[in-house]
């Protein structure tokens, strides 16, 4: 595939997302293969998508696509968020927005999502409160067609009490069974190698390195 309009040598991506965490956790893999990134913060204008999707990555696409044409550079969606069986799948694609109120789920801020977790899991005894996040990660070309796409999860379960101060979202919760910690206490290195973005991003990059694309 050529570019013929685009003369840099660089291999340049945009991440599709805001969230300086979620930007953390993508550079720590991205950089070492020698990527230059961009984030929405890199531009006076935003691109406001709409997570109008049924799956999540319905909405990983979305965003790809909406930065990728918006841009017209290469662009990566990430869509990504909480699952837990007992509730029939919730928070799900409204991890986000989950104690949000009005029909867009408005005001809501990981401190009433959590607090709305905790209370909605008080129905639910120590075997059913198993739960998975999920990331699904797209990646969009310039003219908005999707090249890759790779999703990834990681298990554990909900607490009845926060614990840990790092992370974010639902992390004070979400207690990793292996390390008796939580997402919140688990630093960096940990999440990093394995956590449902990481999975999914491991995945990603095996489809992106095998695109010669970025081989010029
Ligand atoms: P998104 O920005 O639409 O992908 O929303 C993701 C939401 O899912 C976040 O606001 C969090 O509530 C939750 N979430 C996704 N990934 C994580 C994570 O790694 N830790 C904690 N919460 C997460």
């Amino acid at each position: 595939m050529s570019e013929s309009h685009n003369q840099t040598p660089e291999k340049r991506l945009l991440l599709g997302t805001s969230n300086r965490k979620k930007i953390v956790e993508l550079e720590a893999h991205l950089k070492p293969r020698g990527f230059t990134l961009r984030t929405p913060s890199d531009f006076p204008d935003t691109i406001d998508v709409e997570e109008t999707g049924a799956t999540f990555m319905d909405n990983a696409r979305l965003k790809a696509v909406a930065q990728a044409t918006g841009r017209a550079m290469w662009a990566i969606g990430e869509d990504s968020g909480l699952c837990v069986p007992a509730l029939g799948g919730l928070p799900g694609v409204i991890s986000a927005r989950f104690s949000g109120t009005g029909p867009s789920l408005q005001g809501a801020t990981d401190q009433t999502n959590n607090a709305k977790l905790l209370e909605v899991m008080q129905a639910f005894g120590p075997n059913e409160r198993d739960a998975y996040y999920v990331s699904t990660i797209a990646l969009a070309n310039p003219q908005g067609e999707i090249l890759i796409e790779s999703s990834g999860e990681c298990w554990g379960r909900i607490l009845s009490a926060p614990r840990g101060e790092g992370g974010f979202g639902y992390d004070p919760l979400f207690e990793v069974r292996e390390y008796h910690r939580t997402f919140a206490e688990l630093g960096l290195e940990v999440k990093r190698a394995i956590s449902h973005r990481s999975r999914a991003l491991r995945q990603f990059l095996r489809q992106l390195d095998a695109l010669d694309v970025f081989h010029r």
